[in-house]
């Protein structure tokens, strides 16, 4: 299916934390079950760092890292959200979470299930889908 690419813009809850991405339209999206993703509902869309451009709240961002340490958990020190962070899976990547995009710009969402207690199979899911988003 040829898809159409866009420049989806989101940010955080207060606004502090603004980017822009370029991803399909109909976004694939990655629903994780693990300890983090699980409370926070993080909607993962993963692209690489080439496509994506934090415009503001740079200074306001904090990080949370646990476990191994791999991953880079970013939220806004004013509203707590964590609209972006580097995973573990891809760290030359950036992953988005889709519930933090506008809208405007979404055309569908489409999520497929990441089962963190098969990680092996599912980091190959997220190999086949972010393929198309590297450089
Ligand atoms: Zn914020």
């Amino acid at each position: 299916m040829t898809d159409t690419w866009v420049v989806h813009r989101g940010g955080c809850h207060c606004g502090q934390v603004r980017f822009e991405v370029d991803a399909p339209a109909r976004i694939e999206a990655l629903d994780c079950n693990c300890s983090i993703c699980r409370m926070s509902g993080f909607l993962h869309l993963i692209v690489a760092t080439s496509r994506f451009r934090l415009f503001a709240g740079e200074a306001s961002l904090r990080e949370y890292r646990f476990n191994t340490g791999a991953a880079r958990h970013l939220f806004c020190a004013r509203c707590g959200i964590k609209s972006f962070y580097v995973p573990r899976s891809n760290p030359d990547g950036i992953d988005v979470n889709v519930r933090c995009l506008d809208p405007a710009t979404i055309v569908q969402v489409t999520t497929t299930p990441f089962d963190d207690t098969r990680r092996a199979e599912s980091e190959a899911a997220i190999a086949e889908l972010s393929k198309d988003a590297r450089d």
